[in-house]
Protein backbone atom coordinates (compact mmCIF):
# COMPACT_ATOMS: atom_id res chain seq x y z
CA UNK A 1 0.00 0.00 0.00
CA UNK A 2 2.58 2.87 1.03
CA UNK A 3 4.24 1.67 -2.05
CA UNK A 4 1.85 2.33 -4.00
CA UNK A 5 1.54 6.04 -2.66
CA UNK A 6 5.05 6.12 -3.32
CA UNK A 7 4.35 5.76 -6.97
CA UNK A 8 1.70 7.58 -7.37
CA UNK A 9 3.51 10.53 -5.96
CA UNK A 10 6.18 9.94 -8.23
CA UNK A 11 4.07 9.68 -11.09
CA UNK A 12 2.16 12.82 -10.36
CA UNK A 13 5.59 14.37 -9.95
CA UNK A 14 6.79 12.79 -13.57
CA UNK A 15 4.23 14.24 -15.12
CA UNK A 16 4.23 17.66 -13.81
CA UNK A 17 7.90 17.59 -15.44
CA UNK A 18 7.24 16.48 -18.36
CA UNK A 19 4.40 18.54 -19.40
CA UNK A 20 5.94 21.51 -17.64
CA UNK A 21 5.91 23.73 -20.15
CA UNK A 22 2.47 22.53 -21.79
CA UNK A 23 -0.86 24.68 -21.76
CA UNK A 24 -4.59 22.85 -22.29
CA UNK A 25 -5.52 23.80 -25.89
CA UNK A 26 -8.56 26.44 -24.02
CA UNK A 27 -8.87 30.22 -23.66
CA UNK A 28 -8.37 29.63 -19.87
CA UNK A 29 -4.89 27.75 -21.34
CA UNK A 30 -4.57 26.05 -17.52
CA UNK A 31 -1.64 24.42 -16.73
CA UNK A 32 -1.74 20.38 -18.88
CA UNK A 33 -1.03 18.26 -16.01
CA UNK A 34 -4.76 20.12 -14.26
CA UNK A 35 -5.84 17.20 -17.35
CA UNK A 36 -4.29 14.49 -15.95
CA UNK A 37 -4.32 15.00 -12.65
CA UNK A 38 -8.55 15.49 -13.15
CA UNK A 39 -8.19 12.02 -15.01
CA UNK A 40 -6.40 10.05 -12.02
CA UNK A 41 -9.52 11.76 -9.44
CA UNK A 42 -11.94 10.63 -11.94
CA UNK A 43 -10.41 7.42 -12.20
CA UNK A 44 -9.90 6.98 -8.17
CA UNK A 45 -13.07 7.87 -7.51
CA UNK A 46 -14.86 5.79 -9.74
CA UNK A 47 -13.05 2.75 -8.75
CA UNK A 48 -12.49 3.18 -5.19
CA UNK A 49 -8.38 3.66 -5.92
CA UNK A 50 -8.15 0.08 -5.74
CA UNK A 51 -5.88 -0.25 -9.03
CA UNK A 52 -2.66 1.55 -8.88
CA UNK A 53 -2.07 0.35 -12.58
CA UNK A 54 -5.39 2.55 -13.67
CA UNK A 55 -4.15 5.88 -11.47
CA UNK A 56 -0.76 5.83 -12.76
CA UNK A 57 -1.72 5.14 -16.15
CA UNK A 58 -4.19 8.49 -15.88
CA UNK A 59 -1.37 10.73 -14.46
CA UNK A 60 0.79 9.27 -17.21
CA UNK A 61 -1.46 8.78 -20.13
CA UNK A 62 -0.13 11.22 -22.14
CA UNK A 63 3.04 11.44 -21.87
CA UNK A 64 3.96 8.82 -24.63
CA UNK A 65 2.39 11.23 -27.46
CA UNK A 66 3.09 14.60 -26.01
CA UNK A 67 6.44 14.56 -24.27
CA UNK A 68 10.02 12.78 -25.41
CA UNK A 69 9.15 10.11 -22.40
CA UNK A 70 9.89 6.44 -23.89
CA UNK A 71 8.12 3.28 -23.30
CA UNK A 72 11.11 2.17 -21.80
CA UNK A 73 11.30 4.80 -19.16
CA UNK A 74 7.52 4.48 -18.08
CA UNK A 75 8.40 0.55 -17.89
CA UNK A 76 11.51 1.41 -15.85
CA UNK A 77 9.85 3.83 -13.12
CA UNK A 78 6.77 2.20 -13.28
CA UNK A 79 6.35 -1.02 -14.22
CA UNK A 80 5.72 -2.88 -17.72
CA UNK A 81 1.59 -2.97 -16.90
CA UNK A 82 2.01 0.60 -16.82
CA UNK A 83 4.00 1.44 -19.78
CA UNK A 84 1.37 -0.83 -22.01
CA UNK A 85 -1.47 0.79 -20.19
CA UNK A 86 -0.25 4.08 -21.72
CA UNK A 87 0.78 3.03 -24.87
CA UNK A 88 -2.95 1.54 -25.52
CA UNK A 89 -3.97 4.92 -25.21
CA UNK A 90 -1.19 6.58 -27.38
CA UNK A 91 -2.27 7.87 -30.97
CA UNK A 92 0.15 7.27 -33.46
CA UNK A 93 1.27 10.82 -34.11
CA UNK A 94 2.84 9.85 -37.36
CA UNK A 95 -0.32 9.82 -39.33
CA UNK A 96 -3.06 12.77 -40.12
CA UNK A 97 -4.99 13.70 -37.18
CA UNK A 98 -8.37 12.67 -39.01
CA UNK A 99 -6.60 9.14 -39.65
CA UNK A 100 -5.73 9.23 -35.81
CA UNK A 101 -9.89 10.14 -34.57
CA UNK A 102 -10.67 7.55 -36.87
CA UNK A 103 -8.79 5.17 -35.64
CA UNK A 104 -9.85 5.54 -32.22
CA UNK A 105 -13.02 4.96 -32.58
CA UNK A 106 -12.35 2.04 -34.74
CA UNK A 107 -9.93 0.32 -31.90
CA UNK A 108 -11.35 1.06 -29.01
CA UNK A 109 -13.81 -1.99 -28.80
CA UNK A 110 -10.41 -3.98 -28.54
CA UNK A 111 -8.73 -2.36 -26.05
CA UNK A 112 -8.23 -3.71 -22.30
CA UNK A 113 -10.98 -2.71 -19.64
CA UNK A 114 -8.60 -0.59 -18.00
CA UNK A 115 -7.71 1.66 -21.06
CA UNK A 116 -11.69 1.65 -22.12
CA UNK A 117 -11.70 3.38 -18.31
CA UNK A 118 -9.14 5.93 -19.04
CA UNK A 119 -10.68 6.76 -22.63
CA UNK A 120 -13.65 7.59 -20.35
CA UNK A 121 -12.17 9.80 -17.90
CA UNK A 122 -10.11 11.36 -20.69
CA UNK A 123 -13.08 12.58 -22.95
CA UNK A 124 -15.29 13.37 -19.58
CA UNK A 125 -12.17 15.78 -18.68
CA UNK A 126 -11.76 17.10 -22.19
CA UNK A 127 -15.61 17.77 -22.62
CA UNK A 128 -15.63 19.72 -19.46
CA UNK A 129 -12.74 21.96 -20.77
CA UNK A 130 -14.32 22.43 -24.21
CA UNK A 131 -17.98 23.85 -22.13
CA UNK A 132 -15.13 26.01 -19.84
CA UNK A 133 -13.02 26.88 -21.22
CA UNK A 134 -13.41 26.54 -25.54
CA UNK A 135 -10.58 26.83 -27.49
CA UNK A 136 -9.63 29.96 -29.04
CA UNK A 137 -10.58 30.19 -32.80
CA UNK A 138 -12.78 26.52 -32.65
CA UNK A 139 -16.00 27.15 -34.86
CA UNK A 140 -19.01 26.02 -33.52
CA UNK A 141 -18.90 23.50 -36.07
CA UNK A 142 -15.65 22.11 -34.62
CA UNK A 143 -16.57 22.19 -31.42
CA UNK A 144 -20.06 20.22 -31.98
CA UNK A 145 -17.90 17.43 -34.33
CA UNK A 146 -15.73 16.97 -31.29
CA UNK A 147 -18.31 16.27 -28.95
CA UNK A 148 -19.87 13.76 -31.35
CA UNK A 149 -17.07 12.38 -31.86
CA UNK A 150 -16.06 11.70 -27.74
CA UNK A 151 -19.00 9.95 -27.95
CA UNK A 152 -18.35 7.64 -31.20
CA UNK A 153 -15.01 7.07 -28.98
CA UNK A 154 -16.65 5.70 -25.43
CA UNK A 155 -19.46 3.71 -27.28
CA UNK A 156 -17.39 0.84 -26.71
CA UNK A 157 -16.15 2.02 -23.48
CA UNK A 158 -19.81 2.01 -22.34
CA UNK A 159 -21.07 -1.01 -19.64
CA UNK A 160 -18.10 -1.04 -17.16
CA UNK A 161 -18.10 1.43 -14.69
CA UNK A 162 -21.42 3.06 -13.87
CA UNK A 163 -20.10 6.29 -12.00
CA UNK A 164 -18.05 6.90 -14.76
CA UNK A 165 -20.39 6.89 -17.54
CA UNK A 166 -22.65 9.27 -15.73
CA UNK A 167 -19.74 11.77 -15.21
CA UNK A 168 -19.16 11.63 -18.96
CA UNK A 169 -22.78 11.46 -19.72
CA UNK A 170 -22.90 14.50 -17.67
CA UNK A 171 -20.05 16.42 -19.52
CA UNK A 172 -21.67 15.26 -22.53
CA UNK A 173 -24.94 16.34 -22.28
CA UNK A 174 -23.56 19.90 -20.94
CA UNK A 175 -20.97 20.02 -24.35
CA UNK A 176 -24.18 19.06 -26.39
CA UNK A 177 -26.39 21.75 -24.95
CA UNK A 178 -23.68 24.45 -25.64
CA UNK A 179 -22.43 23.53 -28.87
CA UNK A 180 -24.84 20.50 -30.26
CA UNK A 181 -24.69 17.46 -31.25
CA UNK A 182 -22.63 15.83 -34.12
CA UNK A 183 -25.84 14.51 -36.00
CA UNK A 184 -27.38 18.21 -36.70
ZN1 LIG B 1 -5.69 13.21 -22.12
Amino acid sequence: MSRDLVLLADAADFAARRHVAQRRKGEAAEPYVNHLTEVAALLAGATDGVDIVLLLGGLLHDTLEDTDTTYEDLAERFGPEVAALVAEVTDDKSLPKEMRKRLQIEKTPAKSRRAKLLKLADKTSNLRGLVRSPPAGWSRERLRDYVGWAEAVVASCRGLNATLEIAFDAAHAEARAHYGSGEN
